[in-house]
């Protein structure tokens, strides 16, 4: 058995989305071997810092909440399609030929996975795509990107996902990972009442 981790490293420098620095992590020792007899730390996290799991209240009001999440969502097979050669969004003439299904968890890897920076332009899904895969009803979507849209007002493609109960999973590190079948482990914290949260998230190649 291989295990991917397509995590996200959480640290105070890391890539946030449009490197706002509120969205920073802001992680304090709290104790440490030089004061006492133990290391404890506390961490100051947004909910969609690095690798994480959007919840339908992320754009639906009155939409459930991360510690509701399906967990048959989110241990589950899963489709990883290379999508690297695309510049700008993913659109439907990308996807035709590619074998989706309903109930399939289907991930995106671009060309977002190798950027050393914050890209204000990177690949997101469009609307299109996002409204076929939710007419798929697929269980859940996965993109290298912070975000699964850019730049649209209405968030359509979020909206697309989270209407439809589809989870989506963001900001995955897909460098290292082909095109194939896997299996995916990407689990949310149960943060009450929370619209999404960190996620530790591996793919295990069968
Ligand atoms: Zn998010």
């Amino acid at each position: 058995m291989k295990i991917h981790d397509i995590s996200t490293l959480i640290h105070p420098d890391m890539i946030v989305y449009k490197n706002k620095i509120d969205k920073k992590p802001v992680i304090t020792v709290v104790s440490d071997y030089s004061k006492g007899t133990s290391y404890e730390s506390r961490a100051l996290l947004d909910m969609h810092v690095g690798t994480h799991m959007d919840a339908p209240l992320h754009m639906v009001e009155g939409g459930d909440t991360i510690d509701n999440q399906d967990l048959y969502k989110c241990v589950t097979d899963c489709k990883v399609f290379d999508l690297a050669h695309v510049e700008e969004k993913i659109e439907m003439s990308h996807i035709q030929g590619f074998s989706i299904e309903e109930d399939d968890f289907i991930i995106f890897k671009t060309r977002n996975s190798f950027a050393k920076e914050f890209d204000f332009k990177f690949v997101f899904i469009s609307t299109e795509v996002a409204e076929f895969l939710a007419s798929k009803k697929i269980k859940g979507v996965g993109i290298d990107a912070l975000s699964v849209e850019r730049d649209q007002p209405n968030h359509e493609t979020h909206e697309a996902f989270l209407k439809n109960n589809i989870a989506v999973l963001e900001g995955l590190n897909l460098k290292d990972i082909n095109e194939g079948k896997y299996f995916l482990v990407a689990l949310p914290l149960k943060i009450k009442g929370a619209e999404g949260a960190p996620s530790r998230a591996i793919l295990i190649e069968k």
